[in-house]
């Protein structure tokens, strides 16, 4: 049986569209227009080669050597021989002319003795769904219109493929990769769609149109289920969403401790549209707008109008509580094909975030000058993320400062006192942050990130994911850094990382002092329910214990028996 990592909680029951290349049907045809067919067939060919050569363009090392090797392939004559052949002499259409054709060259490749010849067989097969897709003009893959409670199954899903999901119709999610912050994983979440990731060998077992069943909390994935296993999984369902009643009496309480420790429980969201849920789960606030699903969710850089429009909707339906939308954060696994990003051998310790803003003021200006515009409808806060150092601060704050001046002199109204804050998501910030804070209004700490560059593991990488771990005492120190740096300049200092949502973390965070607990909506209520519950003066001593602890599987284990005994 397939099986992975549940990373967003409940039952899916439905059929499958798989995300792989799939076989496209041809019907054989006789063309009256022969010589029109055949350049139509050319021209299609040539322009799969020019794709290839500007994705060969954005490679280096091995993946260039493959890419070039497909490049010569695909522009050798023998290939497309008796493609050409069957077009000319027998009149046949180009999409089927193809795939005989191809096919035929393939089958010469797969029985020839030498392995590395044989394995390009596959390459062949590649370039033949390529070469087809373009005549018969299909698009890469479209999202967009899936049928009710479709179950998506693929190797990935790729930030921008999801940002252009219907999600109404998505009842789960199957990844073969991933882990459990990925953003795929974050984003089912967010809209509580089951999802499992890490399910090693789901493609091969799971056809197209499948009736199957998931359990995104226990990652079981169940191919055609019995009866006796959906009345089984439905009962698990009915008994999440009791739980989820039972919650329903925290939507107006205050996030505040037995013993009177106040603390906000805010919601991380991704589109206007995710407002929805932050009213439902009564959030006190947005504590993070990722704002790159705006210009993933389009083809072309959002203008300045359609981010002012973003912008302002979600501050409208904020109930003129805090929102705080963090600037343009792409790069590392969320990439903007527009913006034509040099491949890089380290991208998540390369060109992003605010680091393309401040060499590219341009893009970064047209956002600024969208959020203050909107920020005269509601209580905005702008926050930058990545930043590494106090300089970096500085400059971003020099092109706030301008774009301030420029919108003044056209005498465009704005408020003047939207406070500007960072995330602490690199170690170097945790560390500087006593003299960050000085010139900031807020903390927020992107733990996802933090705990990446802290103990050197990639936050995607399922391999060695064991060491990913918000446990590490180094990642812990750094939390304290930031916070108590915040605190002696007298600012608030949130959390925005999925560790802040973690039942086992949030006593440790209420006795460090966290101000503000940022999360998926879906996770408000019960960690509002889990902070009524916790004694600060207990929390600060849990602290004191932890703090002299060094090995994160002790820490872990401690954390957890405290959850247990509350
Ligand atoms: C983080 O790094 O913790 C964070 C909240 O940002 P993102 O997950 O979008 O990188
Ligand atoms: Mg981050």
């Amino acid at each position: 049986m397939v099986k992975g990592k549940g990373v967003s909680k409940g039952i899916g029951i439905g059929h499958t569209k798989v995300l792989k290349n799939e076989e496209v049907k041809l019907t054989d045809f006789k063309v009256e227009d022969k010589e029109n067919e055949l350049s139509y067939f050319k021209k299609c060919l040539n322009n799969v080669i020019e794709d290839t050569r500007e994705v060969l363009e954005k490679l280096s090392g091995t993946e260039a050597d493959i890419m070039n090797a497909y490049l010569m392939i695909l522009q050798d004559p023998t290939l497309t021989e008796e493609t050409e052949r069957l077009i000319q002499e027998d009149g046949y259409n180009a999409g089927y002319a193809a795939k005989v054709g191809f096919e035929t060259v393939e089958e010469v490749f797969k029985n020839m003795d030498d392995e590395y010849m044989s394995a390009r067989a596959s390459d062949i097969e590649d370039m033949k769904n390529k070469v087809i897709n373009k005549i018969i003009n299909k698009a890469e893959l479209d999202l967009s219109n899936l049928p009710e409670k479709t179950i998506l199954v693929g190797k990935d899903l790729s930030t921008s493929d999801t940002a252009k999901l219907n999600l109404n119709s998505v009842a789960g999610i199957i990844i073969e990769n991933g882990s459990e912050n990925s953003h795929v994983s974050i984003m089912a979440r967010t809209h509580e769609i089951p999802a499992i990731v890490g399910a090693k060998g789901a493609l091969d077992s799971i056809a197209n149109d499948m009736y199957i069943a998931i359990n995104g909390g226990t990652g079981e994935i169940f191919l055609d289920p019995s009866q006796d296993e959906v009345a089984k999984l439905e009962k698990i369902q009915n008994e999440l969403k009791d739980e989820k009643g039972s919650l329903a009496k925290f939507r107006n309480k205050k996030s505040i401790t037995k013993d009177g420790y106040k603390t906000e429980v805010v919601a991380n969201i991704g589109t206007p549209k995710d407002m929805d849920a932050v009213i439902e789960n009564g959030a006190e606030g947005v504590g993070l707008f990722r704002s790159e699903f705006l210009y993933m969710d389009s083809d072309t850089m959002p203008t300045e109008e359609e981010q002012f429009e973003a912008y302002k909707e979600v501050l409208e339906k904020s109930e003129g509580k805090r929102v705080i939308v963090r600037t343009l954060d792409i790069g590392g696994d969320k990439d903007l094909k527009y913006l034509n990003l040099e491949k890089e051998d380290n991208p998540f310790l390369g060109y992003r975030a605010i680091r393309i803003c401040l060499r590219e003021p341009e893009i970064f200006k047209v956002q600024l000058r969208a959020l203050y515009r909107a920020s005269i409808y509601g209580k905005l806060a702008i926050m930058l993320p990545m930043i590494s150092s106090v300089d970096e601060l500085r400059a971003a704050k020099d092109i706030i400062n301008e774009v301030k001046e420029e919108l003044k002199a056209e005498k465009v109204k704005f408020d003047k006192n939207v406070k500007v804050g960072i995330m602490i998501e690199i170690p170097s910030a945790a560390i500087m942050a006593d003299e960050l804070a000085k010139e900031c209004d807020f903390f927020s700490i992107g733990t996802n990130d933090l705990i990446q560059y802290t103990v050197a593991v990639e936050r995607g990488n399922e391999r060695i994911s064991d060491l990913y771990t918000k446990f590490h005492p180094a990642v812990i120190r750094l939390i304290k850094m930031a916070i108590d740096g915040a605190h002696k300049s007298k600012i608030f200092c949130g959390m925005c990382g999925e560790a802040a949502a973690d039942e086992r973390f949030i006593p440790l965070l209420v006795g460090l002092g966290l101000d503000e607990f940022s999360m998926n909506p879906t996770k408000i209520l019960n960690s509002r329910k889990m902070i009524r519950n916790l004694n600060h003066k207990e929390c600060k001593k849990l602290v004191q214990e932890i703090l002299r602890m060094s090995s994160a599987s002790e820490i872990k284990a401690r954390l957890e028996e405290y959850k247990d005994n509350l």
